[in-house]
């Protein structure tokens, strides 16, 4: 029997558990023991009854002073129920329809009771507590049940698997010395039967890391693979001509990240990159010069962006700034006319192009490059990997960056984007106006309207976002079109009011974002479908309902959209929770105004899911590792996984045998 065993061919398991586990990923006894415990119950210290706190697990040694009393209540439900005590108190035990456990427990001795004291009583007292006979020292692993499958069951077949396999060893034995970390055997025996704390620490810490190696192993070897492809080589050095036609001076981080993608792209293999950069940190900067590195060395580019107006945005930038050039730059969106599309389509095709900005509408199977050699995706986030494929597609292994203002904590993105070059812009543009938050109760909401229309009277514009579109009185959420509405008759009658909510449809968005954008429309109201990076620097002011219920990041993201002109904004948070964990958050943002680390709060309050939601890819779920917690791990594991990598790029050594095999698993899975 090894690791690849079928799990039915375990002793124990037949063909219906065999069934039960594989729907939950257990194909083979490998998997099985990689099927860690949920949690354990620690039957090995125990406390005295008078020494249990009230409402925790705990583990005490006492013998039973009574006969077991039986009733049955009118739901038929028969009640055991007993004293027992040790040197220290008593305490009394219920259990219910336990006949059998019942039947076993003999008065005047002593067992093992493992639960939670109820503090209701003057006596203590445990209902259904786990019962075991004396010496049974054992930390108890629990296992995730299904209702056809009991944690026990699991537990007894884990322990057989244990002792009928040898599992290979995925960890490099000079890796292991290292770091200290214990062999496969010794860590799976004790994650599922830890022998002590001690042990069960060891076991843990040698697992976490071997996954979050294992996975940095392969994510580098798809990166070197793309590395290994030959690009087109964009040579010739032309910043500093494309500098010039800049109004501004770029940040030295605008700089630096430039010049780490030319360098990229000169090198003969295709870049493959990704841009982080908070909102209004100008991306849009580095894109261009990208583009026109690119026309100047005879290659086309495409930029694709999410939206419409945000394409148009983009274009109307590149226009400007390539307007005494001969670099020829293009639009194409869904909403122009088929005539007008098949122009640009043409010229495309020709190469009468060289930088065309767009929406999906660039990915249509009729449109066709003559020498498209850069791929670029804003706000990557918002675009499946599908499609930027099918962008990257079209050129023969054209440069590939993707531009993303959604600041994810370093550790993530090595998860996260592992396969791609990370650089960051983690600078803001000079003169770039302070924003103010405050946090207030809804108490403030007449005042916070008259504050906004003070900006609008001197003709400015504003934000108010709502969270959801439909009314929902239960969770007191402000329904965006209501909301709308009633400010449109009453507070705001008389001001030019847009409402944007994510149900309209991508027409529709636009046709208001344009409006705003061009000043028709004074005051917004939205959900949270502003967050893409919309550029209205005459909006200086943001009012946030119910703000507890958002994100950390997205709050950020939120008030991204103001503080873009010359000036000075504030946004405003309202909300009526009382919860301390709100209190704290909100606190964060306030005084907080790096994206980064606002990123890296909201992974640890709210833990890695809404990240991980942003990218559409087979990442792999963590068995074991978390990815706060094991933040210093993680970048180990990668610096190493590198190194090994460099020393042994095809894992050829006998000793890197087992992570090959372990690695190629797991590249299945992630390509
Ligand atoms: P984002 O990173 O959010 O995409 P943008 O590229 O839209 O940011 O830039 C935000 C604003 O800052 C734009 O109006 C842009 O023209 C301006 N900007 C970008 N870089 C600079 C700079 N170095 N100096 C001054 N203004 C800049
Ligand atoms: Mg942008």
């Amino acid at each position: 029997m090894t690791a690849n065993t079928d799990i039915q061919y375990l002793k124990g398991v037949g063909e219906k558990r065999a069934e039960i586990l594989k729907s939950k990923g257990i194909d083979t006894v490998g998997a099985l023991l990689r099927f860690y415990p949920r949690k354990y119950l620690d039957w090995t210290k125990t406390t005295t009854v008078m020494a249990a706190p009230y409402y925790e697990n705990v583990c005490v040694k006492a013998k039973i002073v009574t006969p077991i009393e039986t009733f049955e209540t009118r739901n038929k439900v028969m009640i055991y129920k007993f004293i027992a005590e040790d040197e220290s108190g008593k305490f009394y035990v219920s259990l219910f329809n336990q006949y059998f456990l019942a039947n076993k427990l003999r008065c005047d001795r002593e067992y093992l009771f493992y639960g939670k004291f109820d503090g209701s009583f003057v006596i203590k007292q445990m209902n259904s507590p786990l019962i075991q006979e004396v010496g049974y020292n054992l930390i108890e692993p629990i296992y995730p049940e299904s209702r056809n499958m009991s944690s026990k069951a699991i537990q007894k077949l884990v322990k057989t698997a244990l002792e009928k396999v040898e599992m290979p060893e995925v960890l490099p034995e000079e890796i292991r010395r290292k770091n200290g970390l214990c062999d496969i055997k010794y860590a799976l025996w004790n994650i599922h039967f830890p022998k002590t704390k001690e042990s069960f620490e060891r076991a843990k810490r040698r697992l976490v890391f071997e996954e979050l190696f294992c996975l940095q192993v392969a994510l580098t070897v798809i990166k070197l693979k793309t590395h290994k492809q030959s690009g087109c080589v964009i040579e010739k050095d032309v910043l500093n001509e494309f500098l010039k036609y800049l109004p501004f001076e770029p940040t030295n981080a605008q700089k630096r990240v430039i010049q780490e993608c030319l360098l990229d792209m000169r090198s003969g293999k295709p870049m493959s990159r990704l841009v982080q950069g908070d909102v209004g940190s100008g991306k849009t900067v580095v894109a261009a010069a990208l583009c026109y590195s690119a026309a100047k060395n005879g290659y086309q580019s495409a930029l694709m962006a999410p939206t419409e107006i945000l394409a148009e945005q983009h274009f109307e930038t590149f226009k400007n700034i390539t307007a005494n050039t001969n670099v020829r730059c293009g639009l194409l969106t869904g909403s122009m006319t088929k005539k007008q599309k098949s122009v640009v389509k043409e010229q495309l095709k020709n190469g009468e192009i060289d930088v065309v900005v767009g929406t999906h509408a660039l990915i249509v199977n009729d449109v066709e490059f003559d020498n498209l050699g850069l791929v670029i995706t804003d706000e990557q986030h918002r675009f499946g990997a599908a499609q930027r494929g099918k962008l990257e597609n079209k050129g023969l292994n054209p440069h590939k960056l993707v531009m993303s203002a959604t600041p994810i904590p370093q550790t993530l993105s090595y998860i996260l984007f592992g396969d791609l070059d990370i650089s960051v812009i983690d600078e803001y543009p000079k003169g770039r106006q302070k924003i103010d938050t405050y946090s207030v109760d809804s108490s403030y909401r007449t005042r916070i309207y008259n504050y906004i229309k003070k900006f609008l009277g001197e003709g400015r514009q504003g934000y108010i976002v709502c969270p959801l579109v439909s009314e929902n009185e239960e969770l007191d959420i402000k329904s965006a079109k209501e909301y709308y509405e009633n400010l449109a008759k009453g507070e705001f009658s008389g001001y030019s009011l847009g409402l944007l909510h994510g149900k309209m449809s991508p027409k529709e968005k636009d046709a208001v974002m344009r409006k705003f954008a061009n000043g028709e429309i004074q005051l917004l109201i939205a959900t949270t479908v502003i967050e893409v990076g919309i550029d209205v620097p005459n909006a200086v002011i943001m009012v946030i309902e119910n703000a507890e219920r958002f994100g950390l990041s997205q709050l950020h993201q939120l008030r991204g959209r103001i503080g873009r002109g010359q000036y000075k904004s504030d946004c405003i948070l309202i909300s009526d929770s009382q919860s301390d964990d709100t209190k704290k958050r909100l606190e964060v943002i306030k005084t907080c105004a790096d994206g980064f680390k606002i990123a890296d709060y909201d992974l640890a309050l709210r833990g890695p899911g809404d990240f991980l939601g942003n990218r559409q890819s087979g990442i792999p779920q963590m068995k074991i590792a978390d990815l706060f917690a094991d933040k210093q791990v993680l970048i180990d594991a990668r610096t190493q996984a590198q190194k090994l990598l460099e020393q042994d790029p095809q894992l050829k050594a006998p000793e890197n045998a087992g992570l090959r095999q372990e690695v190629i698993e797991l590249y299945k899975k992630l390509k």
